[in-house]
């Protein structure tokens, strides 16, 4: 006697039920992973951090060096903490002149300086 084919799926449907659970709970426990933190090096102490515990500064198509707090602007840019130590050794070593290829005047320092003095320190 040959088991009928119905009687077979039958047994086996409890089963894919089981894994098609599984593997909406399996989804379930990949999207709860956080995702892979885009991480950027600052230009002062060479650091890989995430990029949003980093400034970015920006260098706008016009050519005005800023910080950009909410790293939306529009520009080459670069990273650097929110420390003025490390603005200071970016500074020291050339390295954003080098990001942006074009000399920082001293009044962009300057103004990176004071702007990074405002940065809140409950800023995330
Ligand atoms: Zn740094």
């Amino acid at each position: 006697m040959r088991v009928e084919s119905e009687d077979i799926s039958y047994l086996l449907s409890p089963i894919s039920t089981l894994y098609s659970s599984l593997s909406t709970l399996t989804k379930r426990v990949v999207r709860n992973v956080p995702k892979k933190i885009p991480m950027r090096q600052c230009v002062g102490c060479r650091e890989m951090k995430p990029k949003k515990e980093l400034i970015r500064v920006v260098k706008s198509p016009e050519g005005q060096v800023s910080l950009d707090f909410r790293g939306k602007l529009p520009g080459r840019g670069a990273y650097v903490c929110p420390d003025p130590a490390c603005l200071a050794k970016a500074r020291k070593s050339r390295a954003l002149e080098r990001a942006f290829s074009a000399p920082l005047p001293p009044e962009v320092w300057e103004a990176l300086e004071e702007q990074m003095k405002e940065v809140p320190t409950d800023a995330q």
